[in-house]
């Protein structure tokens, strides 16, 4: 059987260590890049690099951003004492679409999973306990509402509880087992608005 040639084979193998792509997927990717222009390949190449150079996590929140703080932990028109807890960064771009949450984030990057042996330590648990000061008001968890994401709403209300801060969970009507991410704008605006306290 003929084999690529090295430089195409070393390309499938970047490829297919990209979450979600197969074997064939990346081949297909592969034969779709080299038939590309030499500008349009430097044009993804550099997008990549640049992403990976430029992008750092928030020190405050954990939100993806080019300076820190983020955009929104500097915005003096957010309510700094209104946080909303989520799994991943882009459960806090899903929740600014809504434009309907003044507050700021704390972004835990990932949830609670035994399963997968990940633990309040391999998350920024211990980051956002920091961050409740006395002024803060209420901490809202918008953790995905699947069995991962719920273990790890009921982990936090356990743990802020205590120190006095009021701890509300985002209102059903999300669809269980779903991800944030896909939930639409008025969904998850109405699951906000109608957020239960723990
Ligand atoms: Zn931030």
């Amino acid at each position: 059987m003929a084999r690529y040639p090295k430089p195409m084979a070393r390309l499938i193998e970047e490829l297919v260590r990209l979450p979600g792509i197969g074997p064939k997927t990346a081949q297909r990717l592969a034969f779709f890049l080299i038939n590309q222009t030499p500008a349009q390949v430097q044009s993804l190449s550099e997008a990549i690099i640049q992403a990976k150079q430029r992008i750092i996590y928030c020190s405050q929140c954990f939100h993806l951003t080019e300076d820190d703080p983020c955009a929104i932990c500097s915005d003096s028109k957010r309510n700094k004492n209104f946080i909303c807890v989520v799994e991943e960064p882009r459960d806090v771009v899903a929740m600014e679409r809504t434009k309907s949450f003044d507050g700021v984030y704390h972004v835990l990057h990932g949830a609670i999973s035994p399963l997968e042996g990940i633990g309040p330590n391999d998350l920024k648990v211990k980051e956002l306990v920091a961050r409740i000061a006395p002024e803060v008001e209420e901490v809202v968890l918008a953790t995905d509402p699947d069995v991962e994401g719920e273990a790890t709403a009921m982990y936090l209300a356990r743990l802020l509880k205590p120190i006095g801060v009021k701890v509300t969970r985002m209102a059903h009507g999300m669809p269980v087992g779903g991800d944030l991410e896909y939930v639409d704008e008025v969904t998850l605006s109405k699951a906000l608005e109608g957020r239960r306290e723990l």
